[in-house]
C-alpha cells in the first residue's frame, strides 16, 4: 500500500534518466529544460536512444556530444547493431571514444521488418547483442550496459532462452542490464531471483516509466510483450480528456512503484523520462532526493 509519509534514505539511492534525440527545435528546447532540471538530482548517467536501424545515428551522436560538452553529467550512448555493417557500427563506437563517451547501451535492435517478424543479422554485421558487446570492448575500454526483459523478450520463446542470452551479454562484458518497463514489482522482484539463481551478479536496474500517456502506453506494452495489469487501467479509467488529472495519478503510480521496490530493497533506478523531466522529478522528489543533497554527494565523491 502507498505510504506518502514514508521516508527514504535517498542517500542510498542511485537514478539514473533516458531520453531520446530530438526531432526538431521545438523538441530539442524542450530536451534542454528536462536535462536542466532533472540534473541538480546527480544521476549516475543519462542514456539517450538510438532511433530503430540507426535512423536517428547523427541526431544521437550530436545530443550525446552536447552533453559531454555542455553539462557535468555522464552519458551512455544506446548504440544497435541491426541492418549495419560491423564497420558502420565500429565508426560509430570510435566517434563516440573521440568525442569522450565512455559508456555504450548495447542492443541488437527491432527486425528490420518490424516487431513480430523475424531478425536478421546484416551481411557482415554483427550477429547479435553479445558480439556487438565484444565489438565494443575491443575499440575501447567503455562501461556496456544491456536490456533485460522481466516479462521475457517476444523472441525469447521462454524464460529460460531470455536469461541465457543476458547470461551471454554479461560474458561478454556487460555490466548492468536497465529492464523493459513493468507495473507489476512481483514480476520484476521473481525474475531477479531467477537471474540471480542463473549466476548473472550485475546490477538489474528497474526502467520506470511514468505513465504520460495510457493509450500509448499501453500500445507500446503490447509491442513489447510488457504486460498491463487491470488496476492500471483502472487508474487512468475516464481521463481521456483530461490530461491535469492524468499527470497527477502517473505521478503516484510510479511513486507508489518506485516507493515498494525500495521496501523491497531496490535502490537503482532507471527513469524513461520521454523527455519530460517534471514527473520523473516529482517522483524522485517522492524518493526523499532534493537537489542540494545531490550537490553535496557529488562533490563528496
Ligand atoms: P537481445 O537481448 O540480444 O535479445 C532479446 C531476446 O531475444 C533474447 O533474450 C533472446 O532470447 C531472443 N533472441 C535474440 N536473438 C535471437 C535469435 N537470433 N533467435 C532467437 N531468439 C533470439 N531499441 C532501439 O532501437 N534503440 C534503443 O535505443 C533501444 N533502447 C532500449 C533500452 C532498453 C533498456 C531496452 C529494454 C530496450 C531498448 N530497445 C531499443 C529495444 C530493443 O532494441 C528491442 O527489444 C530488440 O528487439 C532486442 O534488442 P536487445 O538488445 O534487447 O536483444
Amino acid at each position: 500500500a502507498y505510504r506518502p509519509s514514508r521516508y527514504v534514505s535517498a542517500s542510498r539511492l542511485k537514478v539514473s534518466f533516458e531520453f531520446f534525440p530530438p526531432k526538431n527545435e521545438e523538441m530539442e528546447q524542450t530536451l534542454w529544460e528536462s536535462v536542466e532540471r532533472l540534473a541538480p538530482l546527480n544521476p549516475s548517467f543519462v542514456s539517450v536512444t538510438y532511433g530503430a536501424g540507426g535512423s536517428t545515428r547523427e541526431r544521437t551522436h550530436a545530443t550525446v556530444s552536447r552533453i559531454v560538452k555542455e553539462t557535468a553529467l555522464k552519458p551512455a550512448a544506446h548504440l544497435t547493431c541491426v541492418a549495419a555493417t560491423k564497420d558502420q557500427v565500429n565508426e560509430v563506437i570510435r566517434d563516440y571514444w573521440a568525442a569522450g563517451v565512455r559508456h555504450i547501451v548495447a542492443l541488437r535492435g527491432d527486425p528490420v521488418g518490424g516487431v513480430g517478424t523475424a531478425y536478421t543479422s546484416h551481411p557482415g554485421g554483427y550477429e547479435g547483442s553479445p558480439e556487438l558487446i565484444a565489438g565494443i570492448k575491443a575499440i575501447g575500454d567503455f562501461e556496456v550496459s544491456v536490456s533485460a526483459y522481466p516479462e521475457m523478450h517476444p523472441e525469447s520463446g521462454s524464460v529460460e532462452r531470455d536469461i541465457e542470452m543476458l547470461k551471454r551479454k554479461v560474458d561478454a562484458g556487460a555490466t548492468r542490464a536497465i529492464t523493459q518497463f513493468f507495473f507489476d514489482n512481483d514480476l520484476y522482484l521473481r525474475y531477479l531471483d531467477r537471474v540471480r539463481a542463473a549466476g548473472i551478479n550485475i546490477p538489474i536496474v528497474p526502467g520506470i516509466v511514468p505513465v504520460q500517456n495510457f493509450k500509448q502506453t499501453a500500445g507500446f506494452a503490447a509491442r513489447t510483450g510488457a504486460s498491463i495489469p487491470d488496476w492500471l487501467a483502472k487508474r487512468f479509467e475516464g481521463l481521456e480528456n483530461d490530461p491535469a488529472t492524468r499527470k497527477l495519478i502517473a505521478a503516484s503510480v510510479a511513486a507508489e512503484q518506485a516507493l515498494d521496490l525500495v521496501d523491497r530493497g531496490i535502490t537503482e533506478f532507471h527513469f524513461y523520462t520521454m523527455n519530460r523531466a517534471d514527473l520523473v522529478y516529482a517522483v524522485c522528489h517522492l524518493l526523499g532526493m532534493r537537489p542540494e543533497a545531490a550537490a553535496a554527494k557529488a562533490e563528496a565523491a
